[in-house]
């Protein structure tokens, strides 16, 4: 089994589509720091305790937003990677093609289900 043209077309799209979305979240909330690296961005509110409070809240939620958005990022490029090199769609434990259902709910898939259950 081979993944047409079209089907790494649509993936294609979907994974720019998301990437775009990955960006501007990230945007809000962090500032790039290097090439795929991302910073919680610190926002300063005053010197009131108050303010200090609302400023390490902000912190810490823009701290969380930055792992996930950041992985998010790095998996999404990973597969457009992929994509040029055409190699994508393939499971990197155990080399079979990933299910094409699986590839469309979840693009940046990088192994089958299979592998998937057995490394959790
Ligand atoms: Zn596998």
């Amino acid at each position: 089994m081979k993944l047409d043209s079209k089907f790494l077309a649509e993936r294609k799209e979907e994974l720019l589509k998301r990437k775009e979305e990955l960006l501007k979240e990230l945007t809000e909330g962090t500032v790039q720091v290097a090439d795929n690296d991302y910073s919680a961005k610190f926002v300063d509110l005053g010197d009131k305790d108050d303010e200090n409070a609302a400023e390490v809240a902000i912190f810490e939620k823009n701290l969380s937003l930055e792992k996930t958005l950041e992985v998010s990022l790095y998996n999404v490029n990973k597969a457009l990677k992929k994509i040029e090199e055409g190699n994508y769609g393939i499971c990197e434990k155990c080399n079979s093609v990933i299910n094409p259902d699986r590839l469309k709910a979840f693009p940046s898939a990088t192994s089958c289900m299979d592998c998937k259950k057995k490394s959790l």
